[in-house]
């Protein structure tokens, strides 16, 4: 979590300690973990197709029978936020959690607004400009929860079919209905829920509260020797607070994200009469304070014990290991099986041949063809297909016959591989397979 300073001019030769900026920080990430939600279903990077059953991740187009992969992204995504937990406290609560970033949106938007009607519309009475404001404030916020809704959505739908489902109003197909239930349980928890989510039924705080030990950063409010108090009671840190805590009370309430606005609040206070803040960001509730220069570059980054230790490299193997398995896998799948349904026919040659069944999934998203070619000692035996082509994304299964003269070979049965080469990635595969020569008639 970064420390953000910056002086604050004050009359006097002597400068006001600094101020720790939190709330222009964490609105800058904010607005990056929007832009991250409203870009992954748009560009293929995280995108879960139900209606084609297919999932995107990282831009690679990740198939049903897929699911390991599918399963190991997902339970990263869930490890790295419990990981987080454990390192930083509750991290991503006060800077990644979509319901307190659309949650403070909402509580900023409606002050805004409110606002604004209050400069521009002076002349009407408070109940006017109160009805006046609530109307504007829900009109936008049904605006944005359809934007929010449609984009969620994305994230199952393709998001054009989708557009195409708004435009038309559909309530009739899965896609329609969930995006107007989305839009209805966004809407309500854009205008009415909001940070309430969080205190009364969010699981997380209580996991993290699990998860926190000794070395937890957290949010601690520190006043002097009780005859020298320095809280000067401006109660600046409680009106700043979304979670309407009182720090003061103690570090360790459910409700508290540990999102810092009260530490620059009080910084901001108290630098006016050149006073440091109160209240800090610390590991643990008597520990060293965030950034603390007396500590090594590893405490100050959280690896504060070697439980901490063993975490973070947990999650960097798993990652590692992730990134590997992503890109060893090939788009174009070939699956063999021999046919025996009958051990043998004939084809319109007279030839004896024996039928396997080819499966191609090209995964990729450009057309690919796959070279088949057959290994045997006997030469007798030959192929009487030698290329398949599949589309981009498409599956073929083909019958390939291997075929010999009816006189050519004595009956038994001939080891045989058949051997196919996948472009574009020019990717070799081998199938042992037998094939069986009958008596002839
Ligand atoms: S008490 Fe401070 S850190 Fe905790 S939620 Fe309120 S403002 Fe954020
Ligand atoms: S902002 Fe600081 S000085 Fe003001 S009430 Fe809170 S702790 Fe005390």
């Amino acid at each position: 979590m970064a420390t953000v300073t910056s002086p604050v001019n004050s009359p006097g030769n002597a400068a006001p300690p600094p101020v720790r900026r939190y709330h222009q920080f964490r609105k800058t990430i904010h607005l990056i973990c929007v832009l991250i939600f409203i870009a992954l279903p748009f560009s293929n990077l995280m995108r879960f197709d139900i209606p084609r059953q297919r999932f995107y991740v990282f831009g690679q187009e990740l198939w049903i029978n897929e699911f390991a992969i599918l399963f190991f992204t997902l339970m990263f995504l869930l490890f790295g936020i419990a990981a987080a937990s454990m390192l930083y406290g509750r991290v991503y609560c006060s800077y990644a959690c979509p319901q307190m970033i659309f949650s403070e949106a909402s509580l900023a938007m409606e002050d805004r607004i409110r606002r604004w009607v209050n400069k521009h519309f002076i002349q009407l009475s408070a109940r006017v400009r109160t009805f006046a404001s609530r109307v504007l404030f829900y009109a936008s916020g049904l605006i944005a929860s359809v934007f929010l809704a449609f984009v969620f959505i994305s994230y199952f739908v393709e998001p054009r079919d989708l557009l195409q489902r708004l435009m038309t109003f559909d309530l009739i197909t899965a896609g329609g209905i969930a995006g107007a239930a989305t839009t209805l349980i966004t809407y309500l928890d854009f205008a009415f829920v909001r940070t309430r989510f969080c205190k009364m039924i969010c699981p997380y705080g209580y996991l993290q509260g699990m998860l926190s030990d000794k070395q937890t950063l957290l949010v601690v409010y520190r006043d002097g020797e009780a005859k020298q108090k320095a809280c000067i009671e401006c109660t600046k840190c409680v009106r700043v607070c979304h979670m309407g805590i009182d720090i003061r009370k103690s570090p360790f309430q459910i409700e508290c994200i540990h999102c810092g606005e009260c530490v620059e609040a009080c910084d901001d206070v108290l630098a006016k009469l050149k006073k440091p803040g109160l209240i800090h960001y610390t590991w643990g509730e008597q520990g060293k304070m965030l950034g603390s220069k007396d500590e090594s570059w590893w405490m100050r980054i959280g690896l504060r014990d070697p439980k901490r230790a063993v975490v973070s490299f947990i999650m960097l193997f798993y990652f590692t290991g992730l990134m590997i398995a992503l890109s060893m896998r090939h788009p174009v799948q070939v699956r063999v099986q021999p046919d025996r349904t009958s051990l043998y026919t004939s084809n319109a040659q007279g030839e004896v041949t024996n039928i396997f069944r080819f499966n191609i999934d090209n995964r990729g998203s450009v057309d690919a063809t796959v070279a088949i070619q057959l290994e045997s000692t006997e030469k007798a035996l030959h192929l009487t297909t030698s290329r398949v082509a599949v589309k981009a994304g498409g599956s073929v299964q083909e019958m390939i016959e291997v075929a010999t003269a009816p006189d050519a070979l004595q009956p038994g049965v001939y080891p045989i591989a058949l051997q196919t080469v996948s472009e574009p990635g020019g990717i070799k595969s081998s199938f042992p397979m037998t094939f069986v020569m009958v008596k002839k008639k």
